[in-house]
């Protein structure tokens, strides 16, 4: 057995699913997670010393790929000089100051340690502003480990209700569901519990049923119930913040009131972020009654990769460059897979099999998930590592060059051969 193998059936014995983070297991494709040791640019190797073009980069946040140079030496200059005071330092001033120019809709900012922190403080402030309860949610839409917005939806229904999902009843009751791009299930939604919602929160560009950009005339339109009813608009942009531009409000140039960061504001190290208007940020504590704190809270390992990182994506063309050799691939990977829709905004991109059209997470649940688990790993005896889902976004990162993705359409053409052979539907259409 393979020393990957050995390793990941004793990390089985003793985390649950071998993994710390469920969807790292493969138990959407099968078979066991690679044990994966080092990596470089846009490379990763496992235990057993077997190389793939990683096309996941960490689930997003490698928008620099693997050790990047600049990435690293922040890293040994803040390891060298102190990871931890516990006390405001200038660093955090410098990043606050770049990630808020970056989206001016920040206009005040908070660091925290990863995206679901960001998500659940900002629901907080949301509901401390308005003096209501409720949140609005997007069937398909993933904002991280926050309960109980991860259990509502066909997930509540499978597994027999809030409480085996480790929820509330009241707070699944708290929180209302609608449609991705169906603003009639939002007003649906206002229509049935007046003042009573704190918030909408979405992604503007999913990256958990596919990859799906809201329809501008649906995010206007959310823009103007949220005003209406006096609700707070949240984006959550921890997976597409500093990967699809910048952000997606400012692809999609529109304005939200909170934002939610995470994955790559920092180069890779872990992190998240939150901030909008400075008169609802002032209701953290010290200022307010919202106590968000954390111990590693915008730490200086963090924050001195994040400046190293940030400083990165404000070169001339970084986020066009990305979103073209995205482009590039899936233009390819549309002749190769013909029987999948390949979708993709910025430098996230998305393989589903089996359906004709992406629009929201009931188009998303036609993905025929076993067609995907063959071509997943008939790439992986490639060498090319994707995201072991259908559902989640992959990833490319600067690091990836065009003959890197030549490569890699050389040996997806061959996996693509393998699951044809297998189950010939593709060449039908
Ligand atoms: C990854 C993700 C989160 C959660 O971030 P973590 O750092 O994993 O807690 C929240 N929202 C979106 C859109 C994400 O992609």
């Amino acid at each position: 057995m393979s020393l990957s193998d050995q390793t990941y059936d004793r990390l089985c014995q003793i985390i649950p699913g071998g993994v710390n983070s469920p969807f790292r297991s493969f138990h959407l494709v099968g078979g066991k997670a690679r044990v994966l040791k080092r990596g470089l640019g846009s490379r990763v190797w496992d235990m057993d010393g077997r190389e793939y073009i990683d096309l996941c980069c960490g689930w997003g946040p490698l928008t620099l790929g693997h050790a990047h140079p600049a990435v690293v030496k922040a890293i040994q200059e803040a390891a060298a000089e102190g990871v931890l005071f516990g006390a405001p330092t200038p660093w955090e001033l410098e990043l606050a100051e770049m990630v808020t120019a970056a989206i001016p809709s920040m206009e005040m900012i908070r660091f925290v340690n990863s995206g679901a922190e960001a998500v659940m403080s900002s629901l907080r402030v949301a509901r401390s502003v308005t003096g209501r309860a409720k949140i609005l949610k997007f069937e398909g839409c993933y904002h991280g480990h926050v309960a109980p917005l991860d259990a509502v939806g066909h997930e509540a229904r499978q597994q027999g209700g809030a409480v085996p999902l480790g929820a509330t009843p009241a707070a699944i009751a708290d929180t209302l569901l609608a449609e991705f791009n169906n603003l009639e299930s939002v007003e649906q939604q206002f229509s049935n519990h007046p003042d009573q919602i704190a918030c909408v929160i979405l992604e503007p560009v999913t990256g958990s049923m596919g990859v799906i950009e809201a329809d501008a005339g649906f995010l206007f339109g959310l823009r103007e119930l949220c005003d209406r009813h006096g609700a707070l608009l949240i984006f959550d942009e921890v997976l597409t913040g500093f990967r699809v531009d910048f952000s997606a409000q400012k692809r999609l140039n529109i304005c939200p009131d909170l934002t939610c960061l995470g994955k790559a504001v920092a180069g890779g190290l872990p992190v998240g972020a939150y901030g909008g208007k400075a008169e609802y940020m002032k209701r953290l504590a010290p200022l307010g009654p919202v106590y968000q704190a954390g111990t590693f809270c915008g730490n200086p390992l963090t924050m001195r990769a994040g400046l190293a990182a940030q400083r990165e994506y404000q070169k001339e063309g970084f986020f066009q460059s990305l979103g073209e050799k995205t482009e590039y691939l899936c233009e390819r990977l549309r002749r190769l897979l013909p029987d999948a829709l390949i979708a993709n905004v910025g430098g996230m991109f998305s393989i589903g099999f089996g359906v004709k059209r992406l629009t929201c997470h009931r188009d998303a649940m036609g993905f025929d998930e076993k067609r995907f688990a063959a071509f997943f790993h008939a790439a992986l005896a490639e060498g090319v590592y994707l995201p072991p889902s259908t559902w989640d976004s992959a990833s490319l990162s600067s690091a990836h060059s065009y003959e890197e993705l030549d490569l890699v359409v050389q040996k997806l053409t061959r996996a693509a051969a393998v699951i044809m052979d297998a189950d010939p539907r593709g060449r039908a259409r």
